[in-house]
């Protein structure tokens, strides 16, 4: 393939990458982006195997027709363990980069010492430490969210463990200036590399471990924007323009993922990296208890019969539970008896950004009545019923006022102005920030409690006549 098709091709590519994420922002156009960017994988691999440099097409043909078994392997996994396989697959960017940088420093030292310039050497190093504290950062990830038994779920914590984790990753960078400098000085350079991947395996997984499971959506978003910048350190290494914009445009839209899941929770990047939330809070003094007021099936089906306007929340139960396709049954049977129904969605409801839109579009719920936690708050005290499901954390109104609590300042649904509130949930245990939830004790919420498929299952039976009297 001529240079300049090769050239012509990466520039369609880089358009369809643009254009890809572009489309995943709407949920309606979210699939062209999908395979928008398979397109632009497409393309960009042709041309790159295309390159006059390819003698032997074994050396493409092999890895390629290897990596088909992990990635049909990953690409069956359910819905619920989409954010592990994404760790998976950035541990997998990072392995690469990690390897290709390796591969490429003892090359030269051995073969063309000359091509060390400094700069490309800063490319290395740099492709390496973030390309491996990225393979084992998102492994850990992986593993947590997987609930491997040997990975603490809980923040792993000790004393002095920040001091241990950044001496690790200042000796790689610190051994990685010294080759920058002097990339062959002597016969220990090559040493002084293998240390630095280690420091930066070591780096990475010391990084992830004392960060609680449920926080693992936000550190892979992280990992995600460390793996993208690697790539782009490997474009340079490479002298490669697609892998440079690629990069930075995965670089980039994962850290402002990060940002916004952060902002959405009301929490800094710091407090996520090094605050070890998650960790068992304190219980909450006797005499406190407030008790709840559980209702029947029944009793909830003769009251949301009557109303004109429901809200449902959803939350991270729905998703346990797989609930989406009984919800996608009421929702039909209130339609069906001409009450307004919305879903009111939370940015960080469950445990991956987008999360209840992908079930609730699972079960083909129409994207018109997905409103957006901005857009359906003004709307809550019209609504006569809120139907919190599985949802805890997000419609918790001490976030508003109470200023000890993990979650003071998260913005969340107002599920406390409806007229009047039906939580489902199976037991009293709290959500992921693991407090007690005010909205519960109120005098207008009743609890339905039991497994949200199983209540809503009923609660359809209910409204479908077969279990009204
Ligand atoms: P929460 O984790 O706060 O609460 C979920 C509730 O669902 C629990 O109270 C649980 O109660 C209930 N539940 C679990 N399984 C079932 C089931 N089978 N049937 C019925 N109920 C069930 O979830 P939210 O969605 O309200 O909030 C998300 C939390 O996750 C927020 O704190 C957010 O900050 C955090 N988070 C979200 C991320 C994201 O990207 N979405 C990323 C990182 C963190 P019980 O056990 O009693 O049933």
């Amino acid at each position: 393939m001529s240079r300049y098709v090769i050239e012509v091709a990466y520039l369609l590519s880089t358009a369809l990458f643009i254009l890809s994420l572009h489309w995943m922002s709407d949920p309606k156009t979210a699939r062209r982006g999908v395979h928008g960017g398979v397109a632009a994988m497409l393309v960009a691999v042709l041309a790159t195997w295309g390159k006059p440099e390819v003698v032997n097409h074994l050396w493409v043909i092999i890895p390629i027709a290897l990596a088909i078994i992990p990635g049909v392997w990953l690409s069956m996994v359910p819905l619920t363990a989409v954010p592990q396989r994404t760790a998976l697959s950035h541990a997998f960017g990072g392995l690469a980069a990690g390897l290709v940088g390796t591969a490429k420093y003892f090359y030269w030292i051995s073969h063309e010492p000359e091509m060390l310039t400094a700069f490309r050497m800063t490319a290395i190093i740099l492709e390496v430490i973030l390309g491996y504290l990225t393979l084992t950062g998102s492994l850990i990830a992986a593993g947590k969210l997987q609930e491997v038994k040997w990975i603490p779920q809980r923040p792993w914590v000790y004393k002095g463990q920040n001091f241990v984790n950044f001496s690790a990753f200042g000796l790689a960078i610190i051994l990685g200036t010294v080759l920058v400098c002097a990339p062959s000085m002597s016969f220990l350079s090559p040493f002084l590399f293998v240390v630095i991947i280690l420091m930066s395996l070591a780096f990475g997984g010391m990084l992830v471990l004392p960060i609680g499971g449920a926080d693992m959506p936000t550190v892979i978003s992280i990992l995600n924007s460390y793996a993208g910048l690697s790539a782009v350190a490997m474009g340079f290494v490479l002298d490669n323009k697609l892998l440079i914009t690629a990069g930075a445009l995965d670089g980039s839209s994962g850290l402002i993922l990060s940002i916004i899941m952060c902002k959405a929770m009301n929490r800094s990047f710091f407090n996520v990296l090094f605050g070890a939330f998650g960790q068992v809070q304190q219980k909450k003094a006797e005499g406190e208890q407030q008790s709840y007021k559980p209702e029947t099936v029944e009793g909830a089906a003769q009251i949301i019969e009557q109303a004109s306007m429901v809200v449902i929340v959803p939350g991270y139960g729905m998703a346990v539970a797989q609930a989406q396709h009984k919800v996608r049954e009421l929702y039909d049977q209130l339609k069906k008896r001409g009450i307004a129904c919305k879903f009111a969605i939370h940015p960080v409801a469950g445990r991956m950004p987008g999360h209840m839109n992908v079930l609730l579009a699972e079960a083909e719920i129409p994207y018109d009545d997905l409103v957006e936690m901005d857009s359906i708050n003004p709307d809550m005290p019209q609504a006569d019923v809120c139907l919190v499901l599985g949802a805890n954390d997000v419609v918790n109104p001490a976030a508003r006022h109470d200023k000890g609590s993990p979650i003071y300042g998260m913005p969340i649904i107002d599920a406390d102005r409806a007229k009047a509130v039906f939580a489902i949930k199976r037991s009293k245990n709290p959500g992921f920030a693991g407090i007690d939830n005010e909205l519960y004790f109120m005098d207008k919420t009743f609890m339905l409690f039991g497994d949200a498929k199983a209540v809503v299952g009923e609660l359809v039976k209910q409204l479908s006549g077969s279990g009204m009297h």
